[in-house]
């Protein structure tokens, strides 16, 4: 009988371990999302560039090697938003983002223009060469072969604004210049409130300044540009990717190309930018 007794105790306390267990493992409901001010579809737009897995980008993309007239992910800027000086491309993800800055922006009566979007391979080519040849003048005055004959010397002095062939931001459709290209612009007046705008407001679109004042936190790579802006959330994945498998060997293609590895360019011009733009 004492047995039965023991028997029935240790299955009763059996039915209440596993009740326990089946307890702790219950489905426990997602916290509620916080609402944000942010309008949803942009909020879906980065909530899926953040948590989607976005096939890797190649190294052709990474360095330009496309065309985004005829890329799937790109979209024409409509011209209302531009300067109305060219066609303009943007992935399509970060011109959605674009779209809900510039609607917040004008709200608030500042009017954001883009005078600058993607450039492939072949476009900034064009630009760097016409600068190497001293075709185009350095600052509007430098001829770049006769000031700079040392060839180190010269891509450096075309590297203060210009990026080398396959080294752009601008390769990425990530990336866009805003309104002017000249600091002093956005230094007083006009320029200064929209700057202003910018650096309180673009973050909660996803958009941080990559080029910032060189200091501690950015030693090495482009001079400030305040007008130059990248979305985030798919720049930072570029960056990544090009911190994985962007090497000075492989930028190439170009007069000068050969000074690529003396000057370290991935390590100091792609991966030289704010630590806003470098994510987590
Ligand atoms: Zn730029």
């Amino acid at each position: 009988m004492k047995k039965v007794l023991l028997l029935l105790v240790l299955l009763l306390l059996l039915g209440a371990g596993v009740f326990v267990f089946r307890h702790n493992n219950a489905v426990v409901e997602p916290p509620q999302m916080n609402e944000t001010t942010i309008p949803p579809t942009l909020r879906d737009v980065i909530a899926r560039a953040d948590s989607t897995v976005i096939p890797a980008f190649s190294l052709d993309y990474l360095r330009g090697r496309f065309d985004p007239a005829t890329h799937p992910d790109f979209t024409k800027v409509a011209p209302e938003f531009t300067d109305r000086d060219g066609t303009y491309y943007l992935r399509k993800d970060a011109y959605a983002a674009f779209l809900a800055m510039h609607a917040a922006a004008a709200k608030d009566g500042v009017q954001l223009k883009v005078i600058s979007a993607t450039r492939n391979f072949d476009r900034q080519k064009s630009i760097w060469e016409a600068k190497w040849t001293g075709e185009r003048l350095l600052e509007g005055k430098e001829k770049a072969p006769q000031v700079y004959p040392d060839p180190q010397a010269r891509a450096l002095a075309i590297l203060r604004w210009s990026s080398m062939p396959g080294t752009s931001r601008h390769h990425w459709g990530t990336d866009m210049d805003l309104n002017q290209l000249n600091n002093d612009y956005f230094a007083t007046g006009q320029g200064l409130a929209e700057y202003q705008w910018l650096t309180a407001h673009a973050p909660t679109y996803g958009f941080c300044q990559p080029y910032t004042a060189k200091g501690l936190a950015r030693p090495a790579g482009y001079n400030e540009e305040k007008w130059h802006w990248s979305y985030e959330p798919i720049a930072r994945q570029l960056t990544d990717q090009a911190r994985r498998l962007l090497t000075d060997q492989e930028i190439d293609g170009f007069l000068g190309a050969e000074t690529a590895p003396t000057i370290g360019v991935v390590e100091k011009y792609v991966l030289g930018v704010s630590t806003a733009c470098k994510g987590g």
